[in-house]
């Protein structure tokens, strides 16, 4: 099997792996204890946690805190429902191309929704207009379906002069590129090698959020709920190994996307080619059926579209966004690679996935 769909999720990296056994341990051991305990396993689960907290931080820019979540779903919607903003119902805006898990809550926040506009290349514009009186605005840093980088810095600064927030989804840039300057930022461990089932919310220091979820007062009262020190402990290690990996990471799918653009001659690339995280190669073919394409393919994990909307089968909302046709979107693939692809991978995938996409025409 090659698994070409690191947007969907990455394997766990060997380091994450081996820091989370201990805390695994069952009976006998000395890793089960609850971080919230004041015994001594309570108080080693703690330490365990809090050097986990330290490493998480450290992809983020500095002076703000880090909040343990159940994945960064929850993580955004703790920014976007636990907000002053939000909870007040001032305008907020998100562009055109966010993950659902910031569309649609967004689009449950009691103020107005602006979406704001991508062009062709699905970047949007750093100068978009915004909404008068905007209280929130949420631009993700790495797209998920085509790679494309945003101007999340020039983005930041607007939205602070205006004195709005603004939110990050860095989902897709944590660990392969540094994350960008915002006043809250969500991340998922398991999308940089790290396990699945935690997340993380940045909160910039002087920003205060309300629960989403309330009991025993965890991570500073903002959400309860006993903390995984297994999981804590694996996402702190998958952060380490990929801020000390980065440049090295980064010149290994910088190989991968060259050799891939070699591969695909007969494919157009969705979205700009040169602003864009380059483990993310999300190319069109004409009259392609790709449901047929991914079942012929069996050999290679990968996806038409996200997985979201593969699952849906309905025509990516992104690459509708972007202005391609439902033709074109619904023959558009995206093949997904980083730190454990090889090139002996990406060869074979790509004899197949061509191979079979001559035979449909
Ligand atoms: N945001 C982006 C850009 C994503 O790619 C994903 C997952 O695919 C999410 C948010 C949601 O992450 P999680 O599944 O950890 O909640």
């Amino acid at each position: 099997m090659i698994y070409l769909d690191y947007q969907a999720t990455t394997p766990l990296a060997p380091e994450a792996r081996e820091e989370m056994l201990r805390w695994l341990d069952g009976p006998g051991g000395a890793g089960f204890g609850n971080p919230h305990s004041i015994h001594r396993m309570g108080r080693q689960a703690e330490a365990a946690v809090e050097i986990a907290r330290e490493r998480v931080a450290a992809l983020f820019p500095s002076g703000g805190t880090v909040v343990f979540t159940g994945s960064a779903t929850e993580a955004i919607n703790l920014a976007l429902r636990g907000s002053e903003a939000g909870r007040a119902g001032r305008p907020v805006a998100v562009s055109a191309i966010e993950h659902s898990a910031v569309l649609d809550t967004a689009l449950d926040l009691p103020g107005d929704t602006t979406i704001l506009p991508v062009d062709r290349d699905a970047l949007v514009d750093p100068q978009v207009a915004l909404p008068e009186g905007v209280g929130i605005v949420s631009v993700m840093q790495v797209n998920n379906e085509v790679g494309t980088i945003q101007p999340v810095a020039d983005l930041y600064e607007r939205v602070k002069a205006r004195g709005a927030l603004f939110m990050c989804d860095a989902v897709q840039a944590a660990g392969k590129i540094p994350i960008g300057e915002a006043d809250l930022i969500a991340i998922s461990a398991h999308k940089f090698h790290g396990p699945k089932g935690i997340g993380a919310l940045w909160v910039r220091d002087g920003i205060e959020l309300a629960p989403e979820i309330t009991g025993g007062g965890q991570e500073g009262g903002l959400r309860s709920g006993t903390l995984s020190p297994a999981l804590c402990a694996g996402m702190g290690m998958a952060a380490k190994v990929a801020l000390e990996r980065m440049d090295q990471d980064a010149v290994h799918v910088a190989s991968l996307w060259d050799r891939a653009l070699e591969l695909f001659p007969d494919w157009q690339v969705n979205g700009s080619a040169a602003q864009r995280y380059r483990g993310n190669l999300n190319i069109r073919h004409k009259g392609l059926d790709v449901s047929r394409l991914i079942s012929d393919v069996r050999e290679v994990m990968f996806s038409a579209g996200s997985a979201c909307a593969s699952e849906s089968n309905k025509p990516s909302r992104i690459l509708s966004a972007i202005g391609l046709t439902q033709e074109q979107a619904r023959g558009s693939i995206r093949l997904g690679f980083g730190r454990y692809t090889t090139l002996e991978e990406l060869e074979r995938a790509a004899e197949l996935v061509n191979c079979a996409a001559a035979q449909q025409g």
